[in-house]
């Protein structure tokens, strides 16, 4: 009797367990594009939100092959066939993304340049790990800066890329996870979700709102281990951030980072992290790295022209320069608050 007892007190507690409500936010993390992935599912029950979390997997893996600059996956193809003086086809899905990258590089006056694949080459930013060695020879550097590639040049209105000379690889490192979150955002709507942020190392598109609250996420500081600042998000935001510290490498006492100057050929100066909120990740990505080229002479410009209105940059001296917009949301997460360079509206 007092044997029996025991399985029906398990099978209660079992049953209560089933019964309880799953918890509501579902996070889960994974390795594609090339960072950590972290995806938040809001009012998704568990079964669901696995079964959304492998789709997404699958589709950002994809779509990383198809945009990588070189190799054999689309893009690649598209770039060697660009190197043998073709005019490449065009898969027709990758079209619109191209025309959008060429606007957006035309509002940020060549700043975010998705032409300058045989500069980023050069310098050896688009190895996952750049072997150690000097920068590149002054000479070689100069020759590809006066050959000035441009995305502007090239014709996208046909199924095949016209008008590319010998100037231009295709290199969209710096606006590709803008499109993979957009993408991937569209596709959990399409599947029915309404709050959801989707996390690509910090990049990141948010949907809804995490229940009763707005979702709240941080910005790292581009000199310390860990956040910056934080900001909530909700309805439909992009946040993205591009900094110096992400990749580069160091030659004789100096630091060489991955966002280049189109017009110099070398690193961007001024700024050690640009974020920004935009109403894309395709938007939000260009111009975070346009900002960086842009410096702090030039951002007020390229933040109007590329549209968006909320910035914040923090300069090599470590003083921030932003717009009201963003000093609104954001909330400084350091000890002592940072120094304002400036505020503009
Ligand atoms: P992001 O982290 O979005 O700023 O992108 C940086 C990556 O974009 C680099 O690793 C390069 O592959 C590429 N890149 C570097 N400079 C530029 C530039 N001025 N315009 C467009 N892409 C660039
Ligand atoms: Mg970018």
């Amino acid at each position: 009797m007092r044997l029996n007892r025991w399985p029906a007190a398990l099978a209660a507690l079992v049953l209560l367990a089933g019964c309880s409500a799953p918890p509501p936010e579902q996070e889960t993390q994974f390795l594609a594009l090339g960072t950590l992935v972290d995806v938040s599912l809001y009012g998704v029950p568990p079964q669901q939100a696995r079964k959304l979390n492998a789709g997404l997997h699958r589709r950002l893996d994809a779509f990383t092959d198809r945009w990588r600059a070189s190799g054999n996956g689309a893009l690649g193809q598209i770039n060697a066939a660009l190197d043998r003086g073709e005019r490449p086809h065009v898969a027709a899905g990758m079209l619109p993304a191209m025309r959008r990258a060429q606007a957006l590089s035309k509002a940020s006056g060549g700043r975010f340049q998705p032409a300058l694949g045989r500069l980023i080459r050069l310098w050896g930013f688009d190895r996952e790990e750049r072997p150690p060695g000097p920068p590149p020879a002054p000479a070689a550097i100069a020759r590809l800066v006066d050959s000035h590639p441009d995305i502007a040049d090239l014709d996208f209105t046909h199924d095949e890329i016209r008008g590319a000379g010998p100037a231009v690889q295709l290199d969209f490192g710096a606006f590709a996870k803008g499109l993979a979150v957009d993408r991937a955002i569209a596709w959990l709507r399409s599947q029915g979700v309404t709050n959801a942020i989707v996390n690509a190392g910090g990049d990141l598109r948010a949907i809804g709102r995490h229940g009763e609250r707005a979702w709240r996420i941080g910005i790292r500081h581009p000199r310390q281990s860990g956040y910056l600042a934080s900001l909530e998000v909700e309805g439909d935001e992009s946040v993205f951030t591009s900094g110096d510290y992400e990749r580069y490498f160091d030659y004789r006492g100096r630091r060489y980072h991955h966002i280049l100057d189109p017009a110099t050929g070398y690193p961007s100066r001024g700024f050690t992290s640009v974020t920004v909120i935009a109403d894309s990740g395709a938007r939000g990505d260009a111009a975070a790295t346009a900002l960086m080229v842009a410096g702090p002479a030039h951002w007020r410009d390229v933040a109007r022209t590329m549209q968006v209105d909320a910035v914040m940059a923090v300069d090599s001296a470590g003083k921030i320069h932003e717009t009201e917009a963003m000093a609104k949301r954001i909330h400084f997460e350091t000890d002592s608050p940072p120094v304002i360079a400036e505020r503009i509206p």
